[in-house]
């Protein structure tokens, strides 16, 4: 029976195994200032072959070491220096790429390394990452390499980093078509079941135009439902963390449409909620003392006979009256109901995900995610988090001089700017929806890889993700 799209997914790559009656490769991870060291203790034939290759044990190298036989007895591969949660993944595609199907079918593989022991959960992971490829719809894959689980892995942190970033790429991967508004709020249902977290799901029109009327305006010229989906997991007794994600499942422009190579990758649009999906799944599967709550708001972003219009004046879950100046900015609009929301229950901390701003992109780039917060004293720990999980993230100025920017003579307030900073004018208009000054983050992140690299293929991709759960693990289970 096919598997639904629900359940791809959820497929994961696992290539591990817990033991093997095959015969086992061992794959060594070095870096570059052990080499010299390492070498000098293993055996003449060993010694030999390194001397005579080019490898210098650089991330991204490797080398097969023969026996006397000229069978495989070894492999090494290289590491940065530190250690990157994608080196694993060079050794991953050297193996698929040096091996017959048939030589993979009689093999297993296992990690030893001659760095720190630390470095098999980061090797285990970049693994695992190597080994994803949006494969879903295709009928012939090739055969995956598995790796022997090792005593120094701690498999529950590999596992958990694996799912929640693969969870992150096949909902981003996953065409509108297939993953609508419903199959989202499935999938983030399925998340919640998955860690027995409550969750519902507000749907019923009525009430969405009631007590979210920005979802319901910028969701109801598709005939697939907006929605919000509510989930909460963990002890009332720990502090309240609340992560908001932006769920465009599909972003046309509305009526300001989108020219087509704008739109080409608007799939992409639901990044903000995949994010969120993913930082929950690592909070609960690392079961980190907080009380969590999900908020996702859902709507596709289409073109109708009543889709709202430019220069529609809309209602807000928190009173503001919104001026429409564009229709394609209608990401702030379902998030800004949610973080309403989201504060109503005064939450310690308030972290949000969108893909908000072609802006954030020409300010930072593709890889990098600005990030805007209330309170300055949260800067410092959210770039030091960054840097720890080597997984960028920068600070722009949630400036109050350009307020005036998205201020209407008509309305309370405008959801576009008519300056440049627009990266900026999307956090300023969310954080006009705050109530009760909880700490806010505010991530604008681009959700996708643009060029590709082991372990990172080219399409949905995690972006600030890492750097927030380690932010969040420093802040209340260090
Ligand atoms: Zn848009």
């Amino acid at each position: 029976m096919p598997k639904s799209s629900i359940d791809r997914i959820f497929d994961f790559p696992e290539p591990f195994c817990l033991k093997s009656t095959q015969e086992t490769i061992e794959i060594t991870l070095i870096n570059h200032e052990n080499l010299d060291k390492w070498a000098k203790k293993q055996d003449k034939n060993t010694k030999n072959q390194i001397d005579q290759s080019k490898f210098t044990a650089k991330a991204g190298e490797n080398l097969l070491i023969k026996d006397k036989n000229g069978d495989i007895s070894a492999i090494l591969s290289g590491l940065s220096i530190p250690t990157h949660h994608l080196d694993g993944a060079s050794a991953y595609n050297f193996v698929c790429g040096s091996f017959s199907d048939d030589f993979l079918n009689n093999h297993t593989f296992k990690l030893s390394t001659a760095t720190a022991n630390a470095d098999h959960t980061i090797g285990s992971i970049g693994w695992g990452l190597g080994a994803y490829q949006f494969d879903h719809y295709i009928e012939s894959k090739g055969v995956k390499p598995q790796l022997l689980w090792s005593d120094a892995t701690n498999q529950d942190e590999t596992l958990a980093t694996i799912r929640s970033i693969c969870l992150i790429r096949n909902l981003i991967n996953t065409p509108a078509n297939i993953l609508g508004t419903d199959e989202l709020a499935a999938a983030a249902q399925k998340v919640a079941k998955n860690f027995k977290a409550k969750v519902k799901t507000i749907k019923n029109e009525e009430d969405l135009k009631k007590n979210f009327p920005m979802i319901h305006t910028v969701g109801k010229a598709s005939p697939r439902p907006p929605q919000l989906v509510d989930m909460s997991w963990g002890n009332k007794k720990d502090p309240k963390v609340t992560i908001v994600g932006k769920g465009i499942i599909y972003d046309t422009g509305g009526l300001n449409l989108k020219p087509g190579m704008y739109m080409r990758d608007m799939k992409k649009d639901m990044g903000g909620s995949a994010h969120a999906l993913g930082l929950a799944w690592m909070i609960m599967a690392l079961e980190l003392p907080v009380q969590l709550r999900v908020l996702i708001p859902i709507a596709e972003n289409s073109v109708a006979g009543n889709s709202y219009r430019p220069g529609d004046i809309i209602e807000s879950r928190k009173g503001l009256s919104v001026e429409i100046g564009d229709t394609d900015a209608e990401g702030r609009l379902v998030v800004a109901d949610a973080i309403t929301y989201a504060s109503e229950d005064e939450p310690d901390l308030l972290v949000d995900f969108c893909t908000l701003t072609g802006a954030a992109r020409v300010a930072l780039g593709y890889d990098i995610p600005a990030f805007f917060t209330n309170k300055d004293e949260m800067i410092e720990p959210l770039r030091k988090s960054s840097v720890t999980n080597q997984d960028p993230i920068w600070p722009l100025p949630l400036w109050d001089g350009y307020n005036k920017e998205i201020n209407t003579p008509i309305a309370d307030i405008a959801n576009d700017g008519s300056g440049r900073a627009g990266a900026i004018y999307g956090a300023l208009f969310l954080h006009r929806f705050l109530q009760n000054d909880p700490d806010w983050v505010h991530l604008d992140c681009f959700a996708w890889e643009q060029n590709g690299k082991a372990g990172r293929p080219k399409g949905g991709s995690d972006t600030g993700m890492r750097a927030m759960f380690e932010y969040i693990k420093e802040r209340y289970a260090a």
